[in-house]
C-alpha cells in the first residue's frame, strides 16, 4: 500500500443554486492508496457524495486537482474521462440502478457489452462474478425477482465486470436491513482481499465504518479527520462483532443509519 492510486489536491466544488454560490467542497486533500479499503463518513450534506462523484469523474470540480493512477483527471476531455471511468472505476450506489428488463447475468454483462466485449467473454465473466457474490442460483432472475440484498450483490458484481482498479460505493447498504448489510459489508472486504481492488465506501453504518482500516471523516466540505489505524489495509477483516460506540460528531446521521446496532 505504498502507491497513491488517487491523489486529490485542494479540491473545491461550488454549486450555483438559485443565483447563489454554494461552496460544497472547500479544499479537500486526500490520497487513496492502491489496495486500500476505506470509509468516508460524516453528516448529511458534508459533501461525501460530491467528493465521490468528482473522484469518479461523474462530476467536475470547480478547482483543484485529481490524479488517478498518475493521470490528471482534471485536465481531461469529457471523452477521455468517460474512457477512464469505464476502464478504471466501478460504482455501487444506494439504489442499485439495475436494468429491470434484463436478468442478473445480463445486468453484470452490460458494462462489457457496452464497451464492445464479446457476449461469450462477458457471459463467462458475469457468471464467475455472480458465483463470487453468492448468486449463481439467481443468474436468470430479473431484479424484480431478487431481494434487496441480492440486487445489491448483482450491482456489486456489475461494478467489477471490467476489473476496475477503484470501486466507489455511496451508501451501498443504506437501503438494507442490518443482517443483509453485514453480508454486503463482508463482500466488500472479500473483494478487496481477493482482487486487490481499492475500495472507498461512503457509509452511515458506524460498525462498518469502524471495521475499516481507515476512516475519513468529512464535515462541512472539509476532511475533518483522517484516521489510518489498527491494521494494514486489504487485511480482509470482518467487521468486529460488538457495536461501536463512537461516531459522536456524526450523531445527526444516526437517524439515517440503515443498520442500527443492536447494542
Ligand atoms: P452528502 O453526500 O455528504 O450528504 P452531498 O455531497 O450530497 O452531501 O451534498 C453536499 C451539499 O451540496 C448539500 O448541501 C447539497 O444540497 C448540495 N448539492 C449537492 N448536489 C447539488 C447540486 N447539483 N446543486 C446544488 N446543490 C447541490
Ligand atoms: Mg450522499
Amino acid at each position: 500500500m505504498t502507491d497513491a492510486l488517487v491523489v486529490v489536491e485542494d479540491l473545491h466544488k461550488d454549486f450555483i443554486h438559485m443565483g447563489r454560490t454554494l461552496e460544497v467542497l472547500k479544499g479537500i486533500d486526500l490520497n487513496i492508496y492502491q489496495g486500500e479499503i476505506l470509509s468516508i463518513v460524516g453528516p448529511s450534506g458534508a459533501g461525501k457524495s460530491t467528493l465521490l462523484h468528482c473522484i469518479g469523474t461523474l462530476d467536475l470540480p470547480t478547482s483543484g486537482r485529481i490524479r488517478l493512477g498518475g493521470e490528471e483527471l482534471t485536465r481531461m476531455s469529457s471523452s477521455r474521462l468517460a474512457a477512464v471511468r469505464n476502464r478504471e472505476i466501478g460504482f455501487v450506489f444506494q439504489f442499485h440502478h439495475l436494468l429491470p428488463e434484463f436478468n442478473a447475468l445480463e445486468n453484470v454483462m452490460m458494462p462489457g457489452l457496452i464497451r464492445g466485449r464479446s457476449r461469450r467473454q462477458m457471459a463467462e465473466r458475469a457468471a464467475a462474478l455472480l458465483s463470487e457474490v453468492g448468486l449463481s442460483e439467481r443468474a436468470t432472475h430479473r431484479p424484480g425477482e431478487l431481494s434487496g440484498g441480492e440486487q445489491q450483490r448483482v450491482a456489486i458484481a456489475r461494478a467489477l465486470a471490467l476489473e476496475p482498479k477503484l470501486v466507489l460505493a455511496d451508501e451501498p447498504t443504506g437501503n438494507l436491513d442490518s443482517t443483509t448489510s453485514d453480508a454486503i459489508h463482508d463482500l466488500f472486504f472479500q473483494i478487496n482481499r481477493e482482487h486487490g481492488t481499492t475500495i472507498v465506501v461512503v457509509t452511515h453504518n458506524p460498525t462498518f465504518a469502524e471495521s475499516m482500516p481507515r476512516i475519513v471523516r468529512m464535515v462541512d466540505g472539509r476532511v475533518f479527520k483522517d484516521d489510518t489505524h489498527r491494521r494494514d489495509s486489504a487485511s480482509g477483516q470482518s467487521p468486529p462483532g460488538g457495536a461501536t460506540p463512537g461516531e459522536s460528531e456524526s450523531s445527526a446521521d444516526a437517524s439515517c443509519a440503515a443498520a442500527p446496532d443492536p447494542g
